[in-house]
This record gives C-alpha cells, structure tokens and sequence, in this order.
C-alpha cells in the first residue's frame, strides 16, 4: 500500500471509529480531502483510492486542477475566502461553497445555474480577520441564501479556534446549526473537523469533514 492508500485509510477507520463512539452512522458523513497546494497529480492518484470530494481554498488552483481533471468523476469543494467577483467562476468547478461569509458574495453566487451547495461559515473567534460571521448573525445571512437562485442553503461551517478546546468550540457550532435550523429546517448539515480535530467534530455532529495533512502528507511550501 503507497503511504497515501495508508494514510486515507486510517483516517477512514479513525472516523468510523469516531461515528461509532457517537452512535451515528459513518454513512452519513461525507470526508472531503483538501489539496490545497498539492499537485493535480495526487488528487488524480486519491481518486483512484476512491475519494470523490476533494476541497481547495485558492480559486485560480482550484480551477487549474479541476480543469486539468475534468475526466475525473469528483465535486470540488470551495473552502476558502472567496472574492465576490470571483464567485461566478469558482461555481463552474465547484459544486459546494463552505466559505459563505457576507451578502454580498450571496448576491454574486444567486443565479439561473444549477444549484449551489452552501454553507455559511461562522467565525468562532473575536478576530474579523479570521472568515465568517459571528453566531448571531447566521439567520440573516441563512434567509438571504434561501431567497437567492440557484442556491441551497447546506449548513454552518466552521474552523476551530488554536486556542479552544475543539470540542468546545464545535459545541457552539452545534448550537448555531440548531437555531440556524429554525429558520431553514433543511439546512441540517455541518462542515467541521479537519486533520487534528475531527472526531471532535464528529462527536458534535459534524456531518462533513475537511482533512487536509492526516491524508496528503504535508503540503508542499507555498508556491
Ligand atoms: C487547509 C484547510 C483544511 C484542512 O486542514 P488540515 O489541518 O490540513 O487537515 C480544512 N479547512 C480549511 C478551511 C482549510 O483551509
């Protein structure tokens, strides 16, 4: 087994051990595989391991890759900041944006396309610089997905803070995924966990992950 099939495989057995520690079905997750900053090559060698969801965070790389592994049956997962006027051609590639973070990128994304996968990602800081918005500004954002076209409102989406204990953190996105529900019943989902923190999440009730490291190896330094 190459190191990759070894290091996809045990993060594979770490969250269906997680899932079972919190009596929930590993079915019901979904492991996205963030490449950022690796070559199309390795996303090309982890869809032939199987992985179909693969997550980037630069748009001009993101469109490189999928561009270049069109043949590839994968949905491309949007995880980064996202400029407005970007929007529109990062929604050709990706079926899902995780990073909704103002109206004015809602406005950019609302269109006669086919629809969008989004989540609004919550900041769980003090930092405006960190992405996303605070908690209690959720539901306006939520209703503004829900009346854009060619949008579907997914859920929250979040990254744990450094200086957090992770379940602690994830335990207020649950919170804001249940009075995000009130307003969007549909909008169950939740995006949390990556490499370190995920069974964390996955015992908040994260139903999509982001593992970049635990899978890829390190990435390569930033080019
Ligand atoms: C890079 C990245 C990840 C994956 O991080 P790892 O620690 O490598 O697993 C997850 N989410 C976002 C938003 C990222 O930018």
């Amino acid at each position: 087994m190459s190191g990759l099939a070894e290091r996809l495989a045990r993060v594979d057995a770490g969250i269906a051990d997680a899932a079972r520690e919190a009596g929930r079905d590993p079915a019901g997750i979904t492991r996205i595989v963030v490449t950022k900053f690796h070559p199309a090559s390795l996303v090309r060698e982890l869809a032939g391991l199987g992985v179909r969801d693969v997550g980037e965070n630069r748009h001009q790389e993101a469109q490189q890759k999928a561009a270049e592994l069109a043949d590839l049956p994968l949905t491309w997962h949007f995880v980064g900041q996202l400029q407005s006027k970007k929007a529109r051609q990062a929604i050709r590639y990706a079926r899902v944006v995780h990073s909704i973070d103002r109206s004015s990128l809602v406005d950019a994304l609302a269109g006669d396309h086919d629809p969008v996968d989004c989540f609004v990602q919550l900041n769980l800081t003090d930092d405006p610089a960190r992405g996303g918005v605070q908690p209690d500004e959720v539901e306006a954002i939520a209703e503004r997905v829900l009346g854009s076209a060619g949008l579907r409102l997914r859920g929250v989406m979040a990254v744990a803070p450094l200086d957090e204990e992770p379940r602690r953190a994830f335990a207020r996105v649950r919170v804001a995924s249940e009075r995000l529900r009130l307003v969007a019943p549909d909008a169950r989902d939740i995006s949390a966990g990556m490499s370190g923190d995920y069974r964390e999440a996955i015992l908040e009730g994260a139903t999509h992950l982001r593992i970049g490291t635990a899978i890829t190896g390190n990435r390569p330094a930033r080019g």
